[in-house]
């Protein structure tokens, strides 16, 4: 019963990898990857014990014992250099939360070949930590499911930092590139939902008039990504 968004989280994780999963909760991702033979040895990480049990019955019910650990430990904490990691996923999480356990623990990022990472919100602010981390975006995804879109980026180490723009930043240098329906109807959303803000606005005693333009920048910067025929 993996969801569509984690079925495509898994499709990005090679073939062979030694995974971690941070934020893990019942451990759904590693535990079908290893039961697919898709990956040799997987640590599913949280920090909150109810999830933490919830990934430990979930290692019990497979008999992964030995191929999947699950471990109560703080963000990238959970990983020991004996693991052999070469693969993060972390999924499910704001962007800015996903930035902040990356930047604890550089160390533990030696040796990682991909990241695949699911932010919920605030994907702009964990782009820019990527580039400034020299991460390259190799991939990126968009899907919708229970009413609500999700974006997966794929990244890997680079030596040369690569300088993406404000607006491959926004939207993502992929997503924005290829934009598909779902991407469409993700900014068509975010165009009608700043349109009604800004009447809202204008229409208060006093209007504030600095938010609204800002909030028109925004909306125009929108409509300028969505008409741009690239
Ligand atoms: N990754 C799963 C998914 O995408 O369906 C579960 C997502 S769940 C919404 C987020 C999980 O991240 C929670 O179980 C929470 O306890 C865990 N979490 C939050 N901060 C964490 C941290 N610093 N280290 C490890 N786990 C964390």
């Amino acid at each position: 019963h993996l969801s569509q968004r984690l079925k495509l989280v898994a499709d990005f994780v090679p073939q062979g990898a030694r995974l971690a999963d941070i934020g893990s909760d019942h451990a759904y991702l590693p535990a079908y990857l290893l039961l697919n033979q898709r990956i040799e040895f997987a640590i599913a990480g949280e920090v909150v014990k109810g999830p933490f049990e919830n990934a430990q019955q979930e290692v019990l019910k497979h008999h992964l014992t030995g191929s999947l650990e699950a471990r109560l430990a703080d963000g990238l904490a959970a990983i020991e250099e004996t693991d052999q990691i070469d693969v993060i996923t972390i999924c499910g999480m704001g962007g800015s939360l996903i930035s902040q356990i990356l930047d604890a623990h550089p160390e533990k990022l030696v040796g990682v070949k991909r990241l695949i990472l699911q932010p919920n919100v605030g994907e702009s602010e964990l782009r820019t930590w990527l580039v400034q981390h020299h991460f390259e975006i190799m991939t990126e995804r968009m899907l919708t499911e229970d009413n609500q879109f999700y974006e997966i980026i794929v990244a890997e180490p680079t030596i040369l930092p690569v300088a993406y723009n404000h607006r491959e930043l926004t939207f993502g240098p992929e997503l924005i590139m290829h934009q598909g329906p779902v991407f469409q109807a993700k900014w068509q959303g975010e165009i009608d939902r700043l349109s009604q803000v800004i009447v809202h606005m204008q229409e208060a005693k006093q209007p504030p008039l600095r938010k609204i333009k800002e909030f028109q920048a925004q909306l125009q910067l929108i409509q300028e990504v969505l008409t741009d025929d690239n």
